[in-house]
């Protein structure tokens, strides 16, 4: 019978994404084993996290300053703004400098099923960004999942009455990828070919 402690911490970590209750305790077994080298990089890690990252209130990517680094990097293309789902896809077309321009992370995507409607995505602060003009291309970097072009033609009709460049990524994509498992090659492939949304 596993103690109180060890109870608590499996709960905890069985509710990270990938992990179930059956993987989560075999690292709780792991950490306990390592508790003075490996416990202890992922206390220090786990406090930096919490006591350094904040949101970004203008784009929505977490970094140790707001505005983040990238919002606030004078070198990047004031007119190109790249739409992602989660801070994950960000992450992951920027790892390799794909995209020269800046984000904006909508916090999910549309789906009837879960009940996501679009208030709950930062679509508003969106429009508000594209209203306040200097932006000539927004890139519609939604997932190949049905939900994602769901949301991408949602946003493309919301922007239409604005003087900008509405495009997608190109449908090299493959059905149902989700952007942050793709390398980068395919990423700068479908960004490269990017097209207007129909
Ligand atoms: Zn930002």
């Amino acid at each position: 019978m596993a103690s109180q402690e060890i109870e608590t911490l499996t709960q905890a970590l069985s509710r990270l994404p990938g992990l179930g209750p059956r993987s989560a305790r075999r690292a709780v077994l792991w950490l306990i084993k390592r508790r003075e080298t490996s416990l202890v990089g992922l206390l220090e890690a786990l406090a930096a996290v919490r006591d350094g990252l904040v949101e970004c209130t203008t784009c929505g990517n977490v970094d140790t300053s707001d505005p983040c680094g990238i919002c606030a990097d004078p070198r990047r293309d004031q007119r190109g703004l790249c739409v992602v789902e989660d801070v994950s896809d960000l992450w992951a077309l920027d790892r390799a400098r794909l995209f020269t321009g800046r984000y904006h992370v909508l916090g999910g995507r549309l789906s009837a099923l879960e009940g996501v409607r679009p208030e709950d995505l930062a679509i508003g602060s969106l429009i508000d960004r594209v209203e306040r003009g200097g932006i000539d291309e927004v890139v519609l970097a939604m997932n190949a999942t049905l939900e994602g072009q769901t949301t991408a033609h949602y946003i493309a009709e919301r922007l239409e009455t604005y003087p900008v460049r509405i495009t997608q990524l190109a449908h090299g994509l493959p059905v149902g990828g989700e952007l942050d498992y793709l390398d980068e090659g395919t990423l700068a492939q479908a960004l490269r070919a990017r097209r207007p949304i129909g």
